[in-house]
């Protein structure tokens, strides 16, 4: 049986270059899986990305551990079996991680020995780093903690790691994310005597009370490899909170992807800024204004077009139509158009019978609203229904039918019922109006109208 591999990333987190021997190189999955007998590659674990790199001229792709405590490399090319090799990590995104890793400690320290949560879910890809905990907060609570974290990295506290044996674990209040066994790493971020903390905080007011505080920042049970001081995760910025399964889920950022993500949204901002001819301070109100001015616009739109189409079903009924695309007269019954090209409607009596002519007509997308107050305003003194379509072939249209009352047979589900019978459409209303929406062409609309 294979020997666990040595973690030279236990001893020192910092270290980059080793030496190895490889005592098995097997042909797998699209590569070759290489297990050496120690390494600084830390491996995919407690929910963060494994550490990139080469060993040799092999670049390595992925690296897992398995139950027993054996590391496996997967590399693009065979290593010798019992040959030496020399492998270096990707040290960038390596403290990228560490930084990440340690930010979460901070943060999830202060959060459970405030609040008396858990945390139950950590992830950290090369993207986001997310943690979840088994509580309710507000967001004004998670500042809190965010202020608290950027505190404690002000601080610049040390953090130790130490493998305590089963007696010493007793007397240990340590996080963990689930049973361990086997020997334990604990992690701890120890509060310094207010003296030396004074040291580091010059000319710097104590935040909190030291005497009401607990020794730790924090202690974990934790195999990954962290930063010597918290002054090294840089900067935490909380970038997202959400609720997640009855508790919270924080998105954090730090170092220099907190570095990143905050120069990105000053630039957005400037941008908006320059582009509104303002100061970035007053984009939120210039906002206001425009939504405002916006609203205003889209209101005055609504009335006009209300009042054009008011104006068009007026002088249909005029008989002084001239427009010949817009208005077609159908008899159901016969699917027989009388009039398919208005352009003088003396000719053509609206329905002489019940439900036997309907005025078709096709307009631009407007204010459903305004388009049924129109509508209202016709039925008063017409005949028939009048089948309103608004919008165009690409985008669907919104269909309106208003029942003439001057006709006490009219009834706008008659229609209605046969374009879902021919076209399936989705709509329901009233014996005086119908409303709903069209997804065929306005050909197809038109056959289903006209034919028998
Ligand atoms: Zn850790």
């Amino acid at each position: 049986m294979t020997q666990p591999t040595e973690k030279l990333y236990d001893a020192d987190a910092y270290r980059t270059a080793f030496t190895a021997h490889v005592i098995a190189c097997t042909q797998g999955d699209g590569g070759y899986d290489v297990v050496l007998d120690r390494t600084v590659f830390f491996p995919e674990a407690g929910g963060q990305t494994p550490d990139r790199g080469t060993l040799g001229e092999a670049v390595v792709r992925d690296v897992q551990i398995d139950d027993t405590g054996v590391i496996h490399h997967h590399t693009f090319a065979p290593l010798q079996e019992g040959a030496e090799v020399s492998g270096e990590i990707d040290w960038k995104h390596r403290f990228d991680n560490m930084q990440q890793h340690t930010g979460e400690h901070i943060f999830s320290g202060l959060i459970c020995n405030r609040y008396h949560c858990n945390n139950v879910g950590f992830h950290l890809s090369d993207q986001t780093v997310t943690m979840d905990y088994d509580r309710a907060f507000t967001k004004e609570e998670i500042d809190g903690i965010e202020q608290a974290a950027n505190e404690a990295i002000w601080r610049d506290l040390p953090i130790e790691i130490a493998f305590p044996d089963d007696e010493e674990l007793k007397n240990i209040p340590y996080r963990s994310k689930k049973e361990l066994s086997g020997q334990i790493r604990i992690v701890s971020i120890p509060f310094l005597p207010p003296g030396a903390e004074g040291k580091r905080l010059k000319g710097s007011e104590q935040v909190d009370d030291p005497s009401e505080r607990p020794a730790y920042l924090d202690i974990c049970a934790c195999c990954a490899p962290h930063v010597h001081h918290t002054g090294e995760v840089g900067i935490l910025k909380v970038l997202a909170l959400q609720n997640y399964k009855g508790g919270v889920r924080v998105t954090i950022a730090c170092g220099e992807r907190a570095f990143r993500a905050l120069t990105d949204s000053y630039l957005l901002l400037s941008g908006l800024a320059r582009k509104l001819s303002t100061s970035p301070e007053e984009v939120p109100a210039q906002l206001e204004k425009l939504r405002e001015e916006c609203a205003g616009a889209k209101r005055r739109s609504a009335e006009l077009a209300e009042a054009m189409l008011t104006e068009k079903l007026n002088r249909i009924s005029s008989d002084i139509i001239t427009n010949d695309t817009i208005t077609t007269d159908i008899n159901l019954d016969t699917g027989v158009t009388s009039n398919i090209s208005i352009t003088n409607r003396s000719n053509t009596s609206e329905a002489s019978g019940p439900n036997k002519k309907h005025l078709l007509l096709f307009e631009n997308a407007m204010d459903a609203n305004s388009a049924r107050r129109a509508l209202n305003r016709w039925a008063e003194d017409h005949r028939g229904c009048c089948i309103l379509l608004l919008g165009d072939d690409e985008t669907g249209y919104q269909l309106l039918i208003a029942a003439g009352k001057a006709d006490p047979d009219a009834d706008a589900r008659v229609p209605a019922d046969r374009l879902k019978e021919r076209l399936g459409i989705k709509c329901g209303g009233s014996r005086e109006m119908v409303q709903g929406r069209v997804s065929s062409s306005r050909q197809e609309i038109e056959e289903a109208l006209k034919g028998s």
